[in-house]
């Protein structure tokens, strides 16, 4: 492989095979291989015009042992049963899913970055309406794929303390809409936001709670925790995507002998946090250095503005030791595809 690894970003890069089935006639086919980048699709298909689609992401590592771990493909699998549920496709069985997933990783061996670069194999599963419908109704066809790319750390500049910008002027979900769902129509609302808070010089938008605007909900695409009084507090609302990361971070909080809190939590207390950052699969953990409110004026700092703190580099540290089998998985939450 010419690929060089040490200097991965988080883009597209073509690898040799991905892996799809079709949904037709009430049933699943059979999960076909392809070398194809490109899927030949009906101009009239629902995720085309309608936005009928959910994807899924994860990570498969290589270890010290040159073994390769896939972290947690089961709960991916049960996510995006709960997103099918709740717009209508087709679900993916949790094993036809894990299998795919598998498959990816194994036929793109030769892709997996190897061990000690903070890289990884980036697994990318979709769902979409590939059936044709012009009235706005659930299609009768799906397609479910996978790819895969090897990616490095999301951040270039490393595990460095980001800037963030509440948000005031846009919502990225609905209280009662599909915040909880992983779909792309979440994705599109919250593009004019990131872009803005991009274009302002921040890593990211930080969304309110949309009826209220007083409690905190997501940070871009990703979760938001923080840390005070040896407690992992992280909010709680019906418009946030439950994150896999999250959840992993909240259980080895517990091992840390941390209380763990998930409950909506206010605005204002970002003055009380040690420490704040955000959470998903593509960054595992972005800290924060500031949080800056513009509208009001307010500017939340965290730590010495260059290091993560403490809490959350642990936090950071073992879980991508357990990622890639530097540390002993305990949770069961790796699967060793060898
Ligand atoms: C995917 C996603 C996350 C992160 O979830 P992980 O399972 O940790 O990758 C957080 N928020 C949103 C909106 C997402 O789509």
């Amino acid at each position: 492989m010419d690929l060089d690894w040490k200097n991965l970003g988080f883009d597209i890069i073509k690898t040799d095979y991905n892996v799809r089935c079709v949904f037709q006639d009430g049933k699943w086919g059979e999960l076909e291989v392809s070398s194809d980048q490109y899927l030949p699709i009906h101009i009239g298909a629902t995720c085309l015009h309608y936005g009928q689609e959910s994807f899924e992401g994860l990570k498969a590592f290589t270890g010290a042992d040159g073994r390769i771990r896939i972290f947690r493909h089961e709960e991916n699998a049960r996510r995006m049963i709960r997103s099918a549920k709740g717009i209508l496709l087709a679900e993916v069985p949790v094993e036809l899913f894990m299998e795919a997933v598998e498959k990816v990783v194994l036929l793109n061996k030769k892709y997996i970055p190897p061990y000690g670069l903070g890289a990884s194999l980036y697994i990318r599963p979709l769902l979409i309406g590939t059936g044709p419908e012009v009235g706005v109704r659930p299609a009768k066809e799906f397609t479910f794929l996978v790819f895969a790319m090897p990616v490095g750390p999301y951040f270039k500049e490393g595990f460095k303390p980001l800037d963030i910008m509440i948000c005031r002027d846009h919502d990225r979900a609905a209280p009662l809409g599909t915040g909880h769902l992983k779909v792309g129509g979440n994705y599109a609302a919250s593009m004019a936001s990131i872009s803005e808070a991009h274009q302002k010089g921040f890593a990211t938008a930080m969304y309110l709670d949309a009826k209220e605007k007083k409690y905190i909900d997501e940070c871009g695409p990703a979760n938001f925790f923080g840390i005070k009084d040896n407690t992992y507090i992280t909010p709680k609302s019906d418009s946030i995507l439950p994150s896999i990361t999250n959840s992993s971070l909240q259980m080895l909080a517990e091992t840390f002998g941390m209380k763990v809190e998930t409950r909506p939590v206010p605005v204002e207390e970002l003055a009380e946090f040690e420490e704040t950052g955000a959470c998903g699969t593509a960054a595992v953990i972005t800290p924060f250095r500031k949080v800056v409110d513009i509208d009001k004026d307010i500017t939340y700092m965290y730590g010495d503005g260059v290091n993560p703190g403490p809490v959350i580099l642990k936090l950071y540290e073992t879980l991508t030791g357990i990622q890639n089998g530097d540390i002993e998985d305990t949770f069961g939450w790796t699967k060793i595809l060898d």
